[in-house]
Formats: structure tokens, C-alpha cells, sequence
């Protein structure tokens, strides 16, 4: 039988066993969700401020390690509000759960839910409409980088397309949008709709062609799916470049996609879930055996 403690009787004992006993569904509820929310809404502004501001996009070197930073970052602070929110339902001073050991254990167990359902930290940055994607997987070869785009070619660029989805921006159409292009081609022939969902996009575009090559005389190109309007904003950057490259900003140039939906983005509430698992006396120890040799 559940012995309610007051908060002044819980704050004194402050033992982990008591406190976790006197935690209900509905505190528990309201905890995960507020860690849940935070997670995505965390990314999103690390998207949005610190990397467009600074012109960090997927296609750099480092962008798995500012991708981590993102994760890292967005977990910590979703764990901080999973436990501040625990605690304030339970009428608590905000952190008296806290624990430095809980919210190392949390943050990495975030990270590594992530990498398993996304394989790519470099998703959470904003991709730069001149170079491959966030979500540019695999790619279609070309021999030169002006090669003409055979049907054969096309037609796997659509396959990637519906799998991947569009490599700048992420959307993925269904085959009932393809169905429904069919149909609006079909009747109504005069709104000249291009046939295909995605656009072969050649990675480098076509028209810097000449730079790339001068750099290196025997560069290969490759094709990836691209949406219209990211094929739009490509060719108005493209031609900006060309045609006055003092006004052309590279930041100018990064597509923003973090209200994009994807499943590694539903953060677990791990300081929920772990507090209730038997590994947590076991983690416990072994972050606080670490903790004491640094
Ligand atoms: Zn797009």
C-alpha cells in the first residue's frame, strides 16, 4: 500500500527509494511528455540559430561531430525537463532528483537511440542546396558531370527518390502522389505537370561544372532525387553565383528541415525509463566508478 510523503518528509528522507515510490502514472505522464516535446523543439532551435547562423550544414567534414553536439545537447536538457517537471508535479523543489550519474546515463542512452534509428547525426543540421543533402544516402553514378540523364537513370533516381526521400529537404511522396500526378497529367493536360515526382539532381550542378573541373580534370558526378521546390531555390542560388557572386552569402544557400517528421526524433523518456529498470542501481554504479577515477 502507497504511504503518501510530504514533500518536507521527502526532501528530508531525500533517499531514492522514497522517491520513486511516491511518483503516480499522471507525474510520470507529464514528465515524458514535457522531455518528449523538448527533444524535437531543442533540435529545431539549434537548426533554426546557432548552425544556420553559422553556415553549418550536412555536407561539411565535421558535420557528424556538430550533429552529436545537436543530439548531445537536445537529450541533456530533455532529460533536465523530464526530472524538473517529475519534480514540480510532486509539489518538489525543480532538480531535487537530479543527479549528475542520471543525466550522463540519459543523455548517451539518447545519443545511441538516435544513431540506431537515424544512422546519421549529420541529419539534424540544414543542407546546402549546392552540395548533397541531409538526407542523400545513395546516389546514382554519372561518368562526367555534363552526362546526359538516360531513362534508365531516371527511373533509379525516382526509386531513391521513394525511398529517401527528396536528398535537400526530406519530403517523401507516396505512390498514391504518383498515381495522383498520373491523373492530373491525364485530364488535365494543360497544367504540363513534369511526369516524375523528383527531379534528377546532379551533385555538383551542372552549370559549375567548368569550376569543378578545373580543380580536377577527371571529377565524376552523380544524381540524386530532389523535390521541385528545392530544385527551384537551387537554380536561383546557382545563377546568383554566376551572375554576381559578391552579393551571393553562402548561408543564403541552406534549406532549414527540422519540422520534417522522422522516428529517431521521438525521444524516449529515458530518466522515466531507466528509473524503472533494474539496470539503474548497475548503471548507477559503474557512472560513479568512472566518475571518482576523473
Ligand atoms: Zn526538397
Amino acid at each position: 500500500m502507497r504511504v503518501h510523503l510530504t514533500a518536507n518528509e521527502l526532501i528530508s528522507k531525500c533517499s531514492t527509494s522514497d522517491y520513486f515510490s511516491q511518483i503516480t502514472t499522471r507525474e510520470n505522464l507529464y514528465a515524458a511528455v514535457s522531455g518528449m516535446l523538448t527533444f524535437p523543439a531543442m533540435l529545431g532551435i539549434f537548426h533554426h540559430t546557432l548552425w544556420k547562423t553559422l553556415g553549418v550544414a550536412s555536407h561539411l567534414k565535421l558535420s557528424p561531430l556538430y550533429g552529436l553536439i545537436s543530439v548531445c545537447a537536445s537529450g541533456f536538457v530533455s532529460c533536465a525537463v523530464t526530472t524538473s517537471v517529475r519534480d514540480f508535479c510532486m509539489g518538489l523543489p525543480i532538480f531535487m532528483s537530479y543527479s549528475r550519474s542520471d543525466i550522463i546515463i540519459c543523455t548517451t542512452l539518447s545519443v545511441i537511440h538516435f544513431a540506431i534509428f537515424s544512422r546519421r547525426l549529420k541529419m539534424v543540421l540544414p543542407s546546402h542546396v549546392l552540395h548533397p543533402g541531409a538526407y542523400a544516402r545513395k546516389t546514382v553514378p554519372l561518368d562526367e558531370i555534363t552526362s546526359r540523364v538516360t531513362e534508365s537513370q531516371k527511373r533509379s533516381v525516382q526509386k531513391l527518390g521513394y525511398k529517401y526521400g527528396c536528398h535537400t529537404c526530406g519530403v517523401k511522396y507516396s505512390r498514391l502522389n504518383k498515381v495522383k500526378r498520373y491523373i492530373v497529367r491525364k485530364w488535365f493536360p494543360l497544367q504540363r505537370k513534369p511526369n516524375s515526382l523528383y527531379y534528377a539532381d546532379h551533385s555538383p550542378p551542372v552549370a559549375l561544372a567548368p569550376v569543378y573541373l578545373k580543380r580536377n580534370k577527371n571529377a565524376k558526378g552523380s544524381l540524386l532525387p530532389q523535390c521541385q521546390s528545392c530544385s527551384y531555390f537551387q537554380a536561383t542560388r546557382v545563377r546568383l553565383l554566376l551572375q554576381n557572386p559578391d552579393k551571393y552569402k553562402n548561408k543564403d544557400s541552406l534549406v532549414t528541415h527540422s519540422l520534417r517528421f522522422k522516428l529517431c526524433k521521438i525521444w524516449l523518456p529515458w530518466p522515466i525509463l531507466i528509473n524503472s529498470d533494474v539496470l539503474l542501481s548497475y548503471l548507477h554504479t559503474v557512472v560513479e566508478m568512472v566518475l571518482k577515477i576523473f
